[in-house]
């Protein structure tokens, strides 16, 4: 397999944006009669956001209208009478394979440290509360066999229903058609189906106890979210390498906000 790093080139999004912020020509220009045109941006989420800095940076006069608020589902609440400690609503941890993401939040100073993902040096120890049994590891080997099963199970279910090695490794080469290739037929055949389904009809799980069914479909992902998405999800992040920014994720959408593109070098 190719040492190319994944970047978010997801296979339900499969356009090469880090290529494009890397060209000498960026996203291209506007003919000069345009420049100071008026564009309609709706949203002031953080793609509404970017979409006005980068049409500035053309050369055009983005107008954002928002019906909520600045940086949509990025919100970083502040305690009242702690503002250093935020409790975060909406996206808080952003894969390092997000190189769009961070070429921004790089562009602004913001200062990222890593997310303390379960069983990662970042969280130190991680406690799994099953049911009232609890489990306190530092690591994979602190966890009982069945954790490990269920792992092994997850990982092979994976593979035998979503080629997802292949998935990967396709992502990794930026193949477009050999995405495509794999990728519609997991469309075609799991779309509107959920986690839990394809857990419990996997050969890899149906194999192994209910109980081993039933703890993956316990975890975070949400056992009735849609199976592409999770697909789509993992396939395109180094599972686990997240960072989260300094004071929350709402501060990278204010300060793209507040200071445009004249913070571009
Ligand atoms: C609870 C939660 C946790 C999440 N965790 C993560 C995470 O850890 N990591 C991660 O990467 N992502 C996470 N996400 C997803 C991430 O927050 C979103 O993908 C991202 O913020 C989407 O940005 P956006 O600008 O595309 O859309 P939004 O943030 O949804 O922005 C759209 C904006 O458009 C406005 N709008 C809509 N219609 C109109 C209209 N007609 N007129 C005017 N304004 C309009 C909305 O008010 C909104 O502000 C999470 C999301 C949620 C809800």
């Amino acid at each position: 397999m190719s040492d190319a790093p994944i970047t978010v080139f997801g296979p339900d999004f499969p356009f090469a944006y880090d290529d494009w912020l890397a060209h000498p020509s960026r996203l291209g220009s506007l003919p000069v009669e345009s420049h100071g045109a008026k564009v309609a941006v709706i949203g002031a989420g953080l793609s509404g956001l970017i979409a006005g800095y980068e049409l500035m940076r053309l050369g055009a006069h983005p107008i954002l209208f928002e019906s909520g608020q600045l940086g949509g589902r990025l919100r970083s609440q502040p305690f009242e009478g702690a503002s250093d400690i935020v409790a975060e609503l909406g996206g808080m941890r952003f894969p390092v394979s997000g190189t769009g993401f961070y070429h921004y939040a790089d562009l602004l100073g913001l200062q990222t440290k890593p997310f303390p993902n379960p069983m990662t040096d970042a969280a130190g120890s991680t406690v799994i509360d099953l049911e009232g049994e609890t489990h306190y590891a530092e690591s994979m080997a602190d966890l009982p066999p069945l954790f490990h099963e269920v792992a092994a199970a997850y990982d092979q279910a994976l593979e035998e229903g979503a080629r997802f090695s292949d998935l990967k490794k396709a992502i990794r080469a930026k193949d477009r058609a050999r995405i495509k290739e794999i990728w519609n037929p997991l469309v075609r055949d799991w779309d509107e189906r959920t986690f839990y389904d394809f857990i419990t009809t996997s050969p890899a799980f149906q194999r192994l106890s209910f109980r081993h069914r039933e703890i993956p479909c316990w975890k975070s992902c949400g056992s009735m979210s849609p199976i592409v998405t999770v697909i789509s999800v993992f396939s395109s992040v180094v599972w686990n390498v997240y960072r989260k920014v300094f004071g929350g994720g709402k501060p990278m959408a204010k300060a793209i906000g507040q200071r445009g593109p004249a913070c571009n070098p």
